[in-house]
């Protein structure tokens, strides 16, 4: 985005978006962008600094989320959730759905806790671990009807974190750069494997972000995903000589 261009507010991209919110939920998602700014002098969660990029950049594109996941209620992981990007704005917005924050920094994880409690959140929850190990675990694997998750890997290794964890129909929803084309080409042979299939690619009226859904048709094969590291270095179909 161009740096002299405004920022979008939140009641600015929930009218792009045609997402209506309570003011009960506005204020929460003012209250979550305030914790996450102090939290973020403590730790690195963000390298924004301002309350409008964060509203536009984190919230409102983790709303942007919404229309592309559907009417609900859902049962949604948050891989890689940092400082609950973008698990934490969904779980304000979609308050029938259950919403699970995972990651591998337990750091990170406790100020997730600190948020939700004050938040007061009763539909959202942490757990700690890598991606590649809980989707093996049997309270996970397969377990969700929506999967998440933004600024965590490129897509050929993102779909070996994200579709084991989804039930056959759900859908992972994965926001993306400008640039995704060619990391989707690059992750086609992967999506087949782990049992997807590639809904769409889309542009988003929040920011030109684009996002990638796919949808879980088959069982993930169960070497799937394969040891902590193995994704990253031999992503699946992708020639790492
Ligand atoms: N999603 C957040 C956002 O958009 O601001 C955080 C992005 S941050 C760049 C990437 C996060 O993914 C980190 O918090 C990291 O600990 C987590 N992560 C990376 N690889 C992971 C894995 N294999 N399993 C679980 N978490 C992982």
């Amino acid at each position: 985005m161009a740096a002299d261009r405004a920022e979008l507010s939140v009641p600015e991209a929930l009218a792009l978006l045609s997402v209506e919110l309570s003011d009960d939920q506005l204020a929460l998602l003012a209250r979550y962008r305030d914790l996450l700014l102090e939290a973020n002098e403590r730790m690195n969660l963000t390298a924004l600094k301002s309350a409008e990029a964060v509203d536009s950049r984190l919230v409102a594109e983790s709303l942007a989320l919404i229309p592309q996941i559907g009417p609900g209620p859902h049962t949604l992981i948050d891989v890689g959730t940092g400082g609950g990007v973008p698990g934490l704005p969904l779980a304000i917005a979609m308050p029938d759905s259950t919403v699970v924050l995972l990651d591998s920094t337990a750091k990170k994880l406790a100020v997730v806790d600190e948020m939700i409690a004050t938040l007061g959140l009763d539909n959202a929850q942490t757990i700690h671990g890598r991606a590649e190990e809980l989707a093996h675990d049997a309270e996970h694997r397969g377990c969700y009807t929506v999967v998440v998750s933004r600024a965590v890997a490129r897509l050929p290794v993102l779909v070996e974190y994200t579709l084991p964890f989804l039930q056959r129909g759900g859908m992972a929803v994965l926001p993306k750069g400008q640039q995704v084309e060619a990391e989707l080409r690059e992750a086609m042979n992967a999506i087949d494997t782990l049992g997807g299939r590639l809904l769409d690619l889309s542009e988003s009226p929040v920011n030109g972000a684009r996002f990638v859904r796919i949808a879980q048709k088959r069982r993930t094969p169960a070497r799937y995903p394969r040891t902590p590291g193995t994704p990253t270095r031999q992503p699946i179909g992708v020639s790492t000589r």
